[in-house]
Order: C-alpha cells, then structure tokens, then sequence
C-alpha cells in the first residue's frame, strides 16, 4: 500500500507498545479495526468498518465497540473523522502525508487533495491574525463529476 511510508506490522508494534503507557489495554478488536483501515486506505464508517471486519477476517466486532474505539483512536490522534454531511463519520488513518477533502454530498464520494496555495495562504492568514497555527481542516462539500 503506497499511501502510507510505514508498514502495517510496524505500525501495529508501535501502537501496541504505546497503548498501556496511556493506561488502556491492547485488544484483537483494535488490531483489527487498525488493519481494515490501514489495508483499505479509504475513508470508512464504523458500520463498513465492523461489516469488512466480518468480511474479510470472520470476526464479529460490535457496532458499540467499533464507536468506542474510534473515540480512543481520535483522542490519541491516530485516526481522523470526516463530516460528509450524512450524520455519519467517516475515519482514515492519520497515516498519510497532510491532504484536505472534496466531499460530494449526493453520493458521499470522498476525493483528496492537496494544494500548495490553500497550504500557504492559511500560513497568512493565521499570521495577519497574530494566531499560532496548529493544524487545520478544510472540506470542500458539492457534488462530483458522476452527479452533477
Ligand atoms: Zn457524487
Ligand atoms: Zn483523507
């Protein structure tokens, strides 16, 4: 998988040693849920997320669960959430080089992009607000070429 620069059994080893130094406990359900992510690169619910788990691996990880740990995910900052505007979140793998999202709000197609402009004018922005930027989101909701 291009998307990310570091393996998955890498990146499996360092979450599992990291986990119980926050106090919390490795789980077969967290690898799992890793590895759908992970493999699938995509922007995933936690239905599609519990469903490919059955899928793929025949494990059952209930829909709570699946909630559950993604709420720890985001709070580690190993995952993000993306708001296609349906009421339900869609999460990725913080993984990947910065990109921000095209969001088509009739077939909840997610498209990634990156532009050097948006990028530094943000940079400008922050700075003519005397504001010290950290990180930003920026989606773009419409409709894609196979809706409109
Ligand atoms: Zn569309
Ligand atoms: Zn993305």
């Amino acid at each position: 998988m291009d998307k990310y620069e570091i393996d998955f059994d890498t990146f499996l080893l360092n979450f599992k040693e990291h986990v119980p130094k926050l106090g919390f406990k490795n789980s077969v359900q967290k690898d799992y849920i890793l590895k759908i992510l992970y493999f699938s690169g995509e922007h995933l619910t936690a239905e599609q997320i519990a469903f490919n788990i059955k899928k793929e691996y025949n494990i059952d990880v209930g829909i709570a669960t699946v909630y559950r740990t993604m709420k720890f995910f985001e709070e580690m900052n190993i995952i993000e959430s993306l708001d296609v505007g349906d009421g339900m979140k869609r999460y990725e793998l913080n993984l990947s080089l910065h990109h921000d999202h095209l969001v088509c709000t009739s077939c909840s197609k997610i498209i990634e992009f990156t532009d050097d402009l948006i990028e530094k004018q943000q940079v400008t922005v922050a700075r003519n607000y005397n504001f010290d930027l950290k990180d930003h989101v920026m989606t773009i909701y419409g409709l894609c070429e196979n809706c409109h």
